[in-house]
């Protein structure tokens, strides 16, 4: 799993930065990442993902000190949460962007100003098997979204009306205002930056053009994806606003721990138990692979912790031509209950064996006992 990094490091704040450096920092780097101003850049989107994800935490005082005390463990779930609802839209960060970024920005930030606004990118987190990670799969999936109205096609207005120009603004939906020497424009108060007013509105939708309801969906998962992974589905996110484009929908790849094996990138781990016979005398023994079984040849005299490599039997690299390995790592299984017989046995060959037949721990004591003997010389 990729690992988060530290919120505060994100943002460029130390651990006691109050509020007021928090919300300086986040406006600058949400500024410089913001999507509008970085079109169809994918790493400034997800730079902005992170410190909005940053700030939604630091700058709630129960959040942040959640996140103090148990790091991601303790917010992942409510920002999962808050990702799900569609993310920054839902943000406080937002809800008082004033506070943040100061209505001068709200253009910049295409808030209101959005006369078509492209829809919500959505999130849906999906969970999956190590299996169906690895083979890729078809999966359906039922997201609830704002969808256009089929009534009035997004226009809002009741059909047989259409909407008519503001007249606070114009049209433009936005107003001019003189403040000392600046001009400032914002955003229409009285059209919310639509530009337009409708004056009777379509009844299936209340005027708002769109409507939530579920949709149903096919998606491919590709082969390979990693925990985190993020499937983009392009124009599957909300409808837009006044004819605007709909929004992404992003699918996020979450993991289920699996019984038998760990992963890490496109290696598959798994530890294996093998009898103290089958160690000492070599044997050959199956192993599990995520499509079967597959022969290990256990030469005689393994030690436990040896590590054997099948080539291959990991999981597809979804950036590169090549499938990752397994890896057995066998532990020596000590028998827990014997029998008579059993026991008699093994004490017979106890008895007919010395330190001598276990090279590993004849090499042990010896430097146990050089590093006895150089202490006794220290202290002397
Ligand atoms: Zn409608
Ligand atoms: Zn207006």
């Amino acid at each position: 799993m990729p690992t988060k990094r530290d919120y505060y490091e994100i943002l460029g704040v130390s651990r006691d930065a109050d509020i007021n450096e928090i919300k300086r920092a986040y406006r600058k780097l949400a500024m410089k990442y913001h999507p509008d101003r970085n079109k169809d850049d994918a790493e400034a989107a997800e730079k902005f993902r992170e410190v909005t994800e940053a700030y939604e935490v630091l700058s709630d005082a129960e959040k942040r000190k959640r996140y103090d005390q148990y790091g991601h463990a303790g917010v992942d779930d409510q920002m999962q949460d808050f990702w799900s609802r569609g993310g920054f839209q839902e943000s406080h960060a937002f809800r008082d962007f004033g506070d943040v970024f100061g209505d001068i920005f709200g253009d910049i930030f295409g808030f209101g100003g959005a006369r078509s606004g492209r829809g919500a990118d959505l999130r849906y987190q999906l969970e999956l098997s190590l299996e169906d990670a690895a083979r890729g799969r078809e999966v359906e999936l039922e997201i609830p979204k704002q969808m256009t109205c089929d009534t009035c096609h997004g226009s809002g207005a009741r059909p047989g009306t259409s909407p008519v120009p503001c007249r606070t603004c114009g049209g433009h939906g936005q107003v001019q205002m003189q403040q000392g020497f600046f001009a400032i424009r914002r955003t229409c108060p009285e059209c919310h930056g639509q530009g337009v007013r409708i004056e009777s509105p379509c009844v299936a939708c209340g005027g708002a053009g769109r409507v939530r309801r579920s949709k149903k969906l096919k998606v491919r998962i590709p082969p390979g994806v990693y925990d985190g992974a993020q499937v983009r589905v392009a124009g599957e996110g909300e409808a837009g606003v006044q004819g605007g484009p709909p929004g992404d929908l992003y699918i996020v790849v979450r993991l289920k721990k699996h019984p038998i094996f760990e992963r890490d990138g496109a290696d598959l781990y798994c530890d294996m138990p093998i009898t103290f016979p089958q160690a000492a005398l070599g044997a050959e023994v199956e192993a599990p692979t995520l499509e079967g079984r597959v022969k290990i040849r256990i030469p005689a005299g393994t030690q436990g912790g040896k590590v054997f490599r099948v080539r291959g039997k990991g999981v597809p690299d979804i950036r590169e031509n090549r499938t990752g390995d397994l890896y057995v790592r066998v532990r020596i299984a000590v028998p827990k209950r014997l029998s008579k017989r059993q026991e008699e046995l093994l004490r017979e060959f106890a008895a007919e064996t010395g330190d001598e037949v276990y090279p590993e721990r004849a090499s042990f004591l010896d430097k146990v006992k050089r590093f006895w003997d150089d202490l006794a010389g220290d202290v002397r």
